[in-house]
């Protein structure tokens, strides 16, 4: 992944059967008849799906990715999968820190970090998930909770090239709901802001930083022309080729601002 392209991420969580990888299919065709977007494209399809997906995916550009990985490399882990394990079924970047898997599993900081670090122990790129609740932004709490949840996510050394981080207001995922271009661009200033101080190598301001929560066609436009905003981590949308394609396609000429 070049890291000072925009990323457009499709993370399928827990949907998929074999059936769906005709949606892979079609991406690439659709990538393939059309002009390229000039963005790094990536698809989390569920564990159950990579191994397919690398097959299905060969000779394309398009990026694979898993959706959450074990800290530890190898053990006693009962249903785990390490991020070595992604590594060699050919995923080149893990999500770490889903607002799902936070919520469903309890995961802190402490851990995304930890996982994150596992990442790119096993030289994967990490895509590390930050975001507030409705009552957290009720209570003007946003940029408190998100700042700490980047402080205590980050991995140590992160780099551009090895650690992307997605902004995703917990509210916004799968509702329909989206915060207004100037809310996101106060939050990815905000984001950007933060890494400067929290870096520690050079290039750390640099991380890319994407908006996810309820990304459509219909307003991709909007959300991803925001100052600071590096692409985009798409759930719903993601599951269909036309519409993720139609997302990507934003990046068809090149309107990255920052
Ligand atoms: C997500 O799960 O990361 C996400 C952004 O979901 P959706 O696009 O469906 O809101």
């Amino acid at each position: 992944m070049a890291a000072n392209r925009p990323l457009v991420a499709g993370n399928w969580k827990m949907n998929g059967l074999a059936a769906a990888l005709a949606e892979l299919k079609a991406l690439q065709e659709r990538l393939a008849e059309h002009p390229a977007p000039e963005a790094d494209i990536m698809v989390f399809p569920p564990a159950t799906l990579l191994a397919q997906a690398r097959y299905a995916l060969r000779g394309s550009d398009i990026l694979l990715g898993a959706q959450d990985c074990h800290i530890a490399a190898s053990g006693a882990h009962t249903g785990d999968l390490s991020a070595e394990m992604l590594a060699d079924v050919g995923a080149s970047a893990v999500i770490v820190g889903h607002s799902e898997r936070r919520a469903d599993h309890a995961e802190t900081d402490a851990l995304v970090k930890a996982k994150a670090s596992a990442a790119h122990r096993a030289g994967l790129t990490a895509i590390v998930c930050i975001g507030e609740t409705a009552e957290e932004r009720r209570d003007g709490a946003a940029l408190e909770v998100v700042g700490r949840q980047l402080k205590g996510s980050l991995p140590d050394r992160a780099r551009a090239s090895d650690t992307v981080i997605a902004y995703e207001p917990v509210w916004a995922i799968g509702t329909g709901l989206t915060p207004t271009p100037e809310d996101v661009a106060e939050m990815h200033g905000f984001i950007r802001r933060e890494l400067g101080l929290l870096a520690e190598s050079a290039e750390a301001w640099a991380l890319r930083i994407l908006y996810g929560g309820s990304v459509k066609p219909g307003n991709a436009g909007e959300l991803l022309s925001v100052p600071n905003v590096d692409g985009a981590l798409v759930g719903g949308a993601s599951l269909k080729a036309a519409d993720f394609y139609a997302i990507a396609s934003i990046y068809a000429g090149n309107t990255r601002r920052r």
